[in-house]
């Protein structure tokens, strides 16, 4: 008996360590040395995780950068933080709940008239386990805060970001996007009971909302200067991924710190696609580990993406 349980977990040792080993051997790593000296990015959610990893390394190439985080005294920490580790004191938090429309919209209207010039935007916030909520907008929660609320904060600064080309914007989806279901009358779980309602389901279903988006969005931009893309940053230690309570998900909570990249290697995707050379005028096209990736599925209908567009218009309340 002793033997065996020796064995099996020999095996699952190995297991990991070899995939601890592929994913180091796999990992994209952004490569160019590009400053953004002069250059102004905002980051959502940069207060912990790939944003905040996004975040430093901005901070490092020179740039001024704006965390967008929902909470003051995260988001003023994660600041200092960066200022003291870089050296760069032109770091700055400003306050974004992005399962707020009001919030979006103060937000915009801040930048707007504070800052001369976006030269990156990234929509890195982002849940995953959230339950059936819905926020004082009547969106779903997880719906709002992963693709409504970036949506509208994007098209409230394009105006910005259109006057300070060329300029980049930066959306993080995730593999799971390939999982994503798109339902018009289910956007925000209307169809959904308290037995039927998976939060799993709602974040692939999101993270597919940002790829459309991005497709769209590009087309949109054409001739502008803006380019936009979307990326998944592959499986990062990250609070969103270990603080998960339930079902079959825990397991990443446990075994999740064995096989996954670090908040800097979560982060190269997006800093490739923000300040990459290799990617000037690239637009509207998928990215993990620094490369581009074909898309599977919906994910590819170009008239889901107008779809998604104009009733995301009507429920954010620009049209
Ligand atoms: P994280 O460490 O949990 O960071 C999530 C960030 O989003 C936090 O700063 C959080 O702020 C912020 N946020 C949540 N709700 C918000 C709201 N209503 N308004 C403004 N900010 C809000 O997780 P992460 O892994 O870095 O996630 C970053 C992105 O990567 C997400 O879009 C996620 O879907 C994507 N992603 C992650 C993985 C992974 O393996 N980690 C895989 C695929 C995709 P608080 O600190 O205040 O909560």
């Amino acid at each position: 008996m002793i033997f065996i349980v020796s064995v099996i977990i020999l095996i699952i040792t190995t297991l990991c360590v070899v995939l601890k080993v592929y994913c180091k051997l796999t990992t994209g790593i952004c490569r160019s040395s590009r400053h953004l000296v002069g250059k102004v990015a905002i980051v959502t959610g940069g207060n912990k995780g790939i944003g905040y990893a996004t975040c430093k390394d901005f901070a490092e190439r020179g740039a001024k950068v704006i965390l967008a985080c929902r909470s003051e005294r995260l988001g003023t920490a994660a600041r200092d933080a960066i200022i003291s580790e870089t050296g760069n004191s032109n770091i700055h938090f400003k306050k974004l709940d992005l399962s707020s429309l009001a919030s979006v919209r103060a937000f915009a209207e801040d930048i707007i008239k504070t800052e001369k010039q976006i030269d990156i935007l990234v929509n890195n916030a982002g849940v995953f386990e959230v339950e059936n909520e819905k926020t004082e907008d009547g969106l779903l929660l997880a719906a709002q805060t992963n693709h409504f609320g970036p949506f509208l904060l994007t098209n409230l600064l394009l105006p910005l970001l259109k006057s300070s080309a060329p300029s980049r914007i930066v959306n993080v989806s995730s593999e799971a996007y390939r999982f994503g279901k798109l339902e018009f009358d289910n956007l925000n779980a209307e169809k959904e009971t308290e037995e039927t309602y998976s939060f799993s389901q709602v974040y692939q279903n999101t993270k597919l909302f940002n790829v459309l988006m991005t497709i769209e969005l590009a087309k949109r931009l054409e001739g502008t200067g803006v380019t936009t893309n979307s990326l998944s940053p592959g499986f990062v230690a990250t609070d969103i991924i270990l603080n998960v309570k339930k079902g079959f998900f825990r397991l990443f909570a446990l075994f999740g710190n064995a096989f996954s990249k670090t908040w800097w290697e979560g982060a190269q995707t997006t800093v490739y696609l923000a300040v990459s050379p290799e990617v000037e005028g690239v637009s509207g096209k998928y990215f993990s580990d620094c490369h581009e990736q074909s898309l599977r599925g919906v994910a590819n209908d170009k008239d889901l993406a107008r779809k998604l567009w104009d009733v995301s218009e009507k429920l954010v309340g620009l049209k």
